[in-house]
């Protein structure tokens, strides 16, 4: 079924009884060609583009609990193509040009809003640092406008200009950041997926994958044995504890990042903005409520839920920030587990076994990165080799130490990223 207005129109005029569901409920199958391990938004993307792009039909994503119940529904759905170093530059940009087609693409409304990214500099080192971001944008294709504090404040009023602890100086605005609409892109890759006859099986634990000769067979999981030719793990901070099914051990670390809204206000935060002197990013919902957060709880944990020393300081630094808000009051808060790699960049890569390929470290960035991944990995999968834009993201990197790509300079430390 076509989504469109005129099919709203109708519905809403036969009392919306010729909706169909978005996508089957299949049983799982004896076998696959393509099993992909994790019913995220990247797990469902690679499904929905190993079937789209590639002409591949014998596909299953399995997912221990229900599509979009993990980060992809968690995040503070931030979009943007503002990395730096080579290697995440052309991924990142990459992924941008697909979100621009992506509702088109889906016949689907991910709500993708270019309302503009403005991240604030609070110091002449910053400043430096944002020109160089900013010109490594410009050179990717991308765009970047350097503000001042004057050009700031055009834009962004509300922040405190005149009694700030961390007076702001300017920033680097990225007009064609904004954000979407987090679960919905995971329904609209699951129907998408669904369509072109992927079976998407929810409630299906992984428990094993099956290795014979250094070639993998299958998997086995809540609802028994299914054997694949090619498997991917797509699990995020679960990664590490899947990929030790298969013997493998990752340079991962999972950690707890807490994402919070308060109640609907009326529109008064109109782009996505991040502050400089802290881990601290805010935008403002379409019902209104004010969505933001902060930096890892710093310990690695498998919780999906936070604790109140990372409440206080996300909270300090919104206050610091824009002092209006502490009238605004938080309704809900929850937090989604960030697998984390050492150098803060992704992993698209073969694993040493046969058939076995993995997608993940995706660190707190990795909804914008939803398209991207979903394109390259399927590329992986069907072509045996790396498609270009994501030729970096190897594993062997952390082997080797070649090939590191540490976009914020912080150091070997998963929890600094
Ligand atoms: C609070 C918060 C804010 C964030 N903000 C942003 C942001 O603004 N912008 C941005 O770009 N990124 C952001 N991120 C990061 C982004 O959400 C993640 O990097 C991304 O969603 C991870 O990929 P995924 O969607 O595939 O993960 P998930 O949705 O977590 O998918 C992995 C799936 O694997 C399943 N799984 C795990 N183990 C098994 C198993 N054994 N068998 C079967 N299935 C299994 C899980 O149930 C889960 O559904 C944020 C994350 C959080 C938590």
């Amino acid at each position: 079924m076509a989504y469109s207005g005129w099919r709203i129109f109708r519905e809403a005029l036969s009392g919306n009884k010729g909706w169909e569901r978005a996508w089957r409920d299949p049983e799982p199958r004896a076998e696959y060609d393509i099993v992909i391990i994790g019913g995220g938004g990247h797990g469902l993307s690679t499904a929905f583009y190993l079937a789209k792009e590639h002409g591949l039909k014998n596909i299953a994503v399995l997912e221990k609990g229900y599509l979009g119940g993990g980060n992809v529904g968690r995040n503070t759905t931030i979009v943007r193509a503002n990395y730096y170093l080579p290697g995440n530059s052309e991924f990142y940009s990459h992924s941008l040009k697909l979100w621009e087609g992506l509702e088109g693409e889906l016949n689907y409304n991910v709500m993708h809003s270019q309302r503009g990214l403005i991240n604030l500099f609070h110091s002449d080192g910053q400043r430096d640092a944002f020109v160089r971001r900013g010109n490594s944008m410009i050179n990717q294709g991308d765009d970047a406008i350097l503000l001042d504090r004057e050009g700031v404040r055009a834009h962004l009023p509300y922040l405190d200009f005149d009694n700030a602890r961390f007076p702001v100086q300017g920033g680097l605005y990225h007009p064609r950041g904004g954000t979407a609409r987090h679960d919905a892109v995971a329904w609209g890759y699951a129907r998408g997926a669904d369509q072109r006859g992927v079976d998407l099986i929810q409630n299906c634990e992984v428990t094993g994958i099956d290795i014979e000769g250094g070639k993998v067979r299958g998997v086995q999981t809540t609802r028994g044995a299914i054997r694949a030719k090619k498997v991917g793990i797509v699990t995020a901070g679960r990664s590490g504890q899947v990929a030790a099914m298969a013997g493998m051990r990752l340079p991962i670390e999972s950690h707890v990042l807490q994402a919070f809204v308060t109640e609907g206000l009326k529109p008064v935060i109109d782009h996505v903005v991040s502050f400089g002197m802290g881990h601290f990013y805010i935008s403002q919902s379409d019902k209104g409520g004010l969505v933001f957060g902060g930096d890892l709880d710093f310990y690695a944990s498998y919780a999906q839920r936070g604790n109140l020393p990372i409440v206080e300081h996300v909270m300090e630094a919104a206050m610091t920030l824009m002092p209006m808000i502490g009238k605004a009051k938080v309704l809900r808060s929850w937090g989604g587990i960030m697998d984390m790699t050492p150098d803060g960049s992704p992993i698209i890569d073969k694993t040493g076994i046969d058939g076995l390929y993995i997608d993940c470290g995706w660190c707190y960035g990795g909804f914008k990165a939803v398209p991207a991944s979903g394109f390259c990995f399927a590329h992986l999968i069907a072509q045996g080799r790396p498609h270009k834009s994501a030729e970096k993201f190897r594993l062997d990197r952390f082997n080797t130490g070649i090939g590191l790509m540490d976009e914020e300079g912080t150091g070997a430390q998963h929890n600094l990223h």
